[in-house]
């Protein structure tokens, strides 16, 4: 039963009719993977209504209309006398009112005076805007249909959060691909009970009639969350369960050494009093028999590395090994940079191990770390390669947990026997959520700064003013200052109002020569490279464009400004980890908000909680209050559990529900919850 399901499910899109791989790599971009399942999991965040309208005359400026013109003339488009001019094409309604349609790409023309012949009447869907010049205008409209073929035109639209190079019309395509089969192939016969239902509500929620559908307490998604739910806190019940029945006394041992006094002496700051307790609660869960999983929150800057290395010399002291994990390279190369020297002073051998190492020198990294000699290894995934052996691996830290996912966690664990488990996560969460949401883990918080940190000047300014800022930071780049300029990537591919990270680029790098950019579609090592290039201090990028591929964690600390274009595109969370990369030296930092024109009044008023507190705390349970309104970018960073159907606000009645049955069952022998725990690929959850 259900197995033909989960092989449909586990399809790779590729082999969907109209998608080839080109298309299911993008789909994989947007998705997080390429599988039929990633697809189902993905959701339309509101609909559209697209009902055709009587006249142009009553419709809102601003809103999505769908009318029927008739053609009147052709007025071509191109480039005279070096500006650049759109094409239009004037249309009017049945009751004569005008409408102008516009196109900006001029390499078109000819297609799009094609689609809209003179003297016929066609069917056109977008957005209204209005010009002073030309009155009402829809700018490259999403549907052009002739009278016969109207019905192409969705009356209510699913729109999918997408990314750039797929359309809105490309998810409904597959969409429809995939619940055509679905209808085809599964029933009673060859289905179980439980899945039919389940395939039934993804049906309802990727068809929705309206905005309603999709709302968190609709029964279909109230009834996904719910399965979601359960599939987690089985997979966390499951783990408590094996972790309470390891065994770890490696700190019962004698100590070979005393090395924490001395590390404590050469700190050249006081440690926080939150650190130190942090590194109390650490070092009291190393006196338990059962290996320890502890997860520390605190803010960006809070110094949570200074907590992972006072463990790792405490593990030294039993002559056992630690490993700091880092997302990437050049992550892993910071940390190192901070780290060895002061091991040197311990006498401690500390090496750093990234997909950089090649041959000799590898080589002999990797001797050092079977023969125990090295104590403490800094490094990326390269750390849990196959060859890669450890004499005793006592502790796996794990920095910016989120970005890793179980298969990874596992295959650091079984480097070691029973290690100690350490994660350091830059999001608070609140703390009503943390043991649904974690998992098995026991918290530190680390809610204090070191002293003498600057709390960094937030304001927010609408995009018109961006040559305004732009003036006013120009003197401070002069003198040293290093910006980072933030744009979110395209959300929606029809929209085209937004600020391409590359538009902007060159833009700054008129005023401002030697501009760096960066973003998803460039490979990683041309990535690495502009990344180093802007954190090193003497190196002529002052400012980096990018998009929020921006490292996590990366410390540049002459980076004083942090600019965010479409702040309102982005949840509280991110942005506050986003502003987070500046106002780590000691010299005022400022963070800049910028947002478009139709921000909406809670899109301000998100932002005005960035404005006036710099608490995570705070911000993360203002976040949590606010999340669920549509799908924000930037989610993925904010190390908080991917959810696709959970919303953090609306379903705190269903966490309890799924834990408590999760807690009741016997829940290895749950088939169901077996199922779910696949479908929704819990071996990403925390603790797992
Ligand atoms: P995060 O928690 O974001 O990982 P880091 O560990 O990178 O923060 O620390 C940020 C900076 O603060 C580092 O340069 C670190 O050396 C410094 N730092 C850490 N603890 C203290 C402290 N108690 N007093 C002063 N500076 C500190
Ligand atoms: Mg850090």
């Amino acid at each position: 039963m259900d197995k033909e399901v989960f092989d449909f499910f586990n399809n790779d899109l590729q082999f969907i009719h109209g998608v080839g791989p080109v298309l299911a790599s993008k789909f994989n971009d947007v998705l997080g993977g390429r599988r039929v399942l990633d697809f189902l999991l993905h959701i339309p965040s509101y609909v559209r209504p697209r009902e055709i309208l009587d006249s142009v005359v009553n419709a809102k400026v601003g809103d999505t209309i769908t009318i029927s013109v008739m053609v009147k003339s052709h007025k071509r488009g191109g480039v005279f006398k070096g500006r650049r001019r759109p094409t239009q094409i004037v249309c009017a309604d049945k009751f004569a009112a005008p409408l102008t349609i516009q196109f900006f790409n001029v390499n078109y023309l000819d297609y799009w005076t094609e689609k809209l012949p003179i003297g016929q009447w066609r069917i056109v869907s977008g957005k209204l805007d209005l010009s002073n010049r030309d009155g009402a205008i829809i700018n490259h409209p999403d549907f052009i249909e002739t009278p016969e073929n109207a019905s192409k035109i969705p009356t209510n639209q699913a729109i999918y959060p997408s990314g750039e190079g797929l359309t809105q019309k490309t998810f409904s395509n597959v969409r429809d691909q995939i619940f055509k089969i679905i209808r085809e192939k599964f029933n009673a016969n060859n289905t179980s009970e439980n899945m039919l239902e389940f395939l039934d509500a993804l049906e309802h929620v990727h068809f929705p009639e309206s905005n309603d559908d999709l709302m968190p307490n609709s029964t279909y998604m109230a009834k996904l969350a719910y399965c979601e739910l359960f599939a987690h806190q089985s997979a966390i019940a499951i783990n408590r369960a094996l972790r309470r029945a390891k065994i770890n006394t490696r700190q019962l041992r004698a100590k070979k050494y005393d090395l924490i006094d001395k590390f404590y002496s050469i700190l050249p700051f006081q440690l926080t009093n939150a650190q130190q307790q942090t590194i109390d609660e650490i070092f009291d869960d190393f006196t338990k028999p059962i290996p320890m999983m502890r997860l520390v929150q605190g803010d960006v800057g809070s110094g949570k590395t200074m907590v992972a290395m006072a463990a790792a010399v405490k593990m030294a002291e039993t002559g056992a090994q630690s490993v700091l994990l880092a997302p990437t390279d050049t992550l892993a190369q910071q940390h190192f940079a901070k780290i060895k020297p002061m091991c040197d002073k311990l006498g401690l051998v500390c090496e750093v191990l990234t997909g950089r190492d090649k041959g000799v020198a590898r080589r002999e990294k990797l001797i050092s770390l079977k023969s125990g000699r090295t104590k403490i290894a800094i490094g990326t995934h390269a750390l849990f390669s196959a060859d890669v052996e450890y004499k005793d691996l006592g502790l796996v830290i794990i920095d910016e947990q989120h970005r890793f996912g179980v298969e990874q966690r596992t295959a650091m664990r079984t480097k070691g026997n029973n290690p100690d488990m350490l994660a350091l996560s830059a999001t608070p969460i609140p703390r009503t959520l943390s043991m649904t949401v974690y998992g098995d883990m026991d918290i530190s918080i680390i809610n204090e700064k070191p002293a003498g940190r600057l709390p960094i000047k937030t304001t927010k300014l609408p995009v018109e003013r961006v040559n305004a800022l732009i003036e006013r930071i120009a003197p401070q780049i002069k003198n040293g200052a290093k910006v980072f300029w933030v744009c979110p990537l395209v959300e929606e591919s029809e929209t085209v109002d937004m600020m391409a990270a590359q538009l902007r680029f060159e833009e700054l790098n008129k005023y401002f020569p030697g501009t760096g950019l960066c973003h998803g579609q460039m490979d990683k090592k041309m990535r690495d490279k502009v990344m180093t290039e802007f954190a090193d201090e003497k190196s002529n990028m002052r400012v980096l464009v990018s998009t929020t591929v921006i490292e996590v964690g990366i410390d540049v600390p002459s980076a004083t400004i942090m600019v965010i274009e479409n702040a309102e595109r982005f949840g509280l969370a991110a942005l506050h980890q986003l502003r987070g990369r500046v106002g780590r030296g000691s010299k005022q930092s400022f963070c800049i908000l910028l947002y478009g024109n139709n921000i909406s009044p809670d899109g301000l008023k998100r932002l005005d909680v960035l404005c006036e507190t710099d608490d995570g705390f705070v911000i993360a349970e203002q976040d949590l209050m606010m999340r669920g309104v549509g799908e924000l970018l930037g989610t993925k960073q904010s190390g908080w559990i991917q959810y696709h159907f959970v919303n953090y606000r609306e379903h705190r009645d269903l966490f309890k529900l799924a834990q408590t049955a999760s807690m009741n069952d016997d829940i290895n022998e749950n088939i169901w919850a077996k199922k779910l725990r696949k479908i929704f690929d819990c071996s990403t959850i925390a603790g797992a």
